[in-house]
């Protein structure tokens, strides 16, 4: 009798105490009745390559790479898609049978699917949008927009030349706004979207005049840690739609769990308590 291989895949960070991965992927197997496992695995930079290299020889199907690997990770892969070269960096890693390693980055789409799934009524041509930030997690939401076809994006950073140059190579879509005008790209945007780390538990707060803010305006927040940031406070009392970042995470994590356990699960509230246990 030949046993079924029951198939193995995990989250590779460093650390990675932190991440809800697991809490997520968990609940998906056990709700589908699938045979299969979703571990957390603390690998150090310097042991990442010889990680992956091994964990498709031991039946791991595929991995999530967060923080610090997800560029390392992509120079790693043999093969990269399209998205996860123009993001710059991969968060999702498929085994093929043959051993090699194709990276995807999938938090454009769990952005948008997020966004889309928060704010049914948005449409891509409402108006601008304004990206605070522009870190790693600007480029994804870049990412997202363009391929949705928003045709303005405003980007304002504190570091002026992370901005500018997002702007040169994403093309003449985005324009930079200085950090210290802030407040009139917010006034000018009908899709606001928070990709700095400010307003998350133990940082500082996003400390911009919402004033100007339009109510017709559609505000998400990619930190979700508190999942109602004070932006998303000011802005559901002025009356605009709202969508936290916990979305963005679950949704992110739908296309991997697809690739390597054959069903597509969907986000919904069980997903975000299971997510938040
Ligand atoms: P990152 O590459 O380190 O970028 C951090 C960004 O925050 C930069 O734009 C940085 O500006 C800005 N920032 C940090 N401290 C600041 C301060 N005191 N004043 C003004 N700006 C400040 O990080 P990331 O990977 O893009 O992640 C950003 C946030 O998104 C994190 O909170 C992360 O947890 C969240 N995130 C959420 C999801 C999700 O699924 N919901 C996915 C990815 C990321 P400078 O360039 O000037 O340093």
């Amino acid at each position: 009798m030949t046993l079924a291989k029951i198939p193995l895949a995990g989250v590779i960070g460093h650390p990675i105490a932190h991440s809800r991965s697991p809490l997520l992927h968990g609940h998906w197997l056990r709700s589908f009745g699938l045979a299969g496992h979703y571990v957390p695995m603390d690998v150090s930079p310097e042991n990442l390559q010889e990680a992956l290299r091994t964990l498709p020889r031991v039946g791991f199907v595929g991995v999530n790479v967060t923080l610090p690997h997800k560029e390392n990770a992509l120079q790693i892969a043999d093969i990269v898609t399209d998205t996860a070269r123009r993001i710059g960096a991969a968060n999702t890693l498929t085994f093929l049978e043959d051993g090699k390693i194709v990276a995807d980055n999938t938090d454009a789409y769990g952005f948008m699917e997020n966004l889309k799934q928060g704010a049914p009524k948005w449409r891509a041509d409402a108006g601008p949008s304004v990206i605070l930030g522009a870190g790693g997690a600007a480029r994804a939401v870049i990412v997202a927009l363009l391929d949705e076809g928003v045709s303005e994006i405003l980007i304002t950073n504190r570091t002026r030349e992370r901005a500018e140059q997002l702007c040169q190579e994403f093309g003449p879509c985005l324009r930079m706004v200085e950090w210290a005008q802030a407040d009139d790209a917010i006034q000018a945007g009908l899709t606001i979207i928070n990709t700095t780390s400010l307003g998350m538990a133990g940082k500082a707060e996003l400390n911009l005049s919402l004033a100007g803010l339009q109510k017709e305006a559609t505000v998400t927040d990619l930190v979700y840690n508190p999942i109602k940031t004070r932006l998303l406070e000011a802005a559901g009392d002025a009356g605009c739609v709202t969508v936290d970042g916990l979305g963005m995470l679950l949704h992110q994590a739908v296309p991997g769990f697809e690739r390597w356990f054959g069903i597509r699960p969907t986000v919904d509230d069980a997903t975000r308590k299971a997510a938040l246990a």
